[in-house]
């Protein structure tokens, strides 16, 4: 179902365009859903072409119509990024969970957390609470309606985030924050176990390859500089979840 699929990912597009408004717009006083979007520079209301997502960013080339200041990365990649997720876990619905179309809806809120998340680590360096808590309502409430919940299964998924938070308590915050212990509490009920303990390595290992490959490249940030950790926790969150199978070519658990 080609067109299907492209419905999705456009409809994700669309999300996209306004989680990037709530990144923006989230603890600045202003609503979320107070009118169209403006230009931080001139403060232009945007037109309909302006607000296409990814599309209108190419064809202005990143910058404003009317006063020429650069326009945010983080619009084009934001609404991507939410296209694409929009588009893979609607593929895996597909293949196991066809028969449940109301867990297809949790799966898409739940993306939309993971994306928020991501995008305002990534710009204020902390993940608000309000976020993690609702990705964390979300993830039990999709397990709970649609799964029959395993006492030792869950007790044991939420091992990563204990040793996250064990991390952030001893070096008082210095090598973890208290958000990423949080995010991972939610990201241990959305994927069970061991897959919880297969997304907290994966986010440490890319964490550390990027980390590396920004100290090769003479980029200014120093090992010093703060990277946030949460969005290699989501994508180690993401990855789990989408390639489960991908555990055994390591026989870590299933020895
Ligand atoms: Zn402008």
């Amino acid at each position: 179902m080609p067109m299907l699929n492209l419905i999705i990912f456009l409809f994700g597009l669309a999300v996209g365009s306004f989680l990037n408004s709530i990144v923006f717009r989230y603890n600045t006083g202003e609503r979320v859903t107070k009118g169209r979007s403006r230009c931080f520079n001139c403060g232009k209301e945007l037109s309909w072409a302006e607000l296409i997502p990814v599309l209108s960013f190419l064809i202005q080339r990143g910058k404003c119509k009317n006063c020429s200041s650069k326009i945010s990365w983080q619009y084009p990649a934001g609404e991507f990024l939410t296209g694409i997720l929009f588009l893979a876990f609607f593929i895996e619905w597909q293949k196991k969970f066809f028969d449940r179309p109301a867990l297809l809806v949790f799966w898409f809120l739940i993306a939309a957390f993971l994306i928020l998340i991501t995008l305002y680590d990534v710009k204020h360096k902390i993940i608000p609470d309000s976020f993690s808590y609702s990705f964390l309502a979300l993830a039990f409430l999709s397990k709970f309606i649609f799964f029959e919940i395993n006492l030792l299964d869950l007790f044991l998924s939420l091992l990563p985030a204990l040793f996250l938070f064990c991390l952030w308590f001893f070096s008082r915050g210095r090598w973890m924050g208290l958000g990423d212990a949080k995010l991972m509490i939610g990201g241990g009920i959305f994927l069970g176990f061991p897959g919880s303990i297969y997304a907290v390595l994966l986010g440490f290992w890319i964490g550390a390859i990027f980390g590396i490959l920004l100290l090769l490249g003479s980029s200014g940030i120093t090992i010093k500089s703060e990277i946030p950790f949460g969005p290699f926790l989501v994508l180690g969150i993401i990855f789990a979840f989408l390639f489960p199978d991908f555990l055994n070519y390591f026989n870590f658990f299933y020895a």
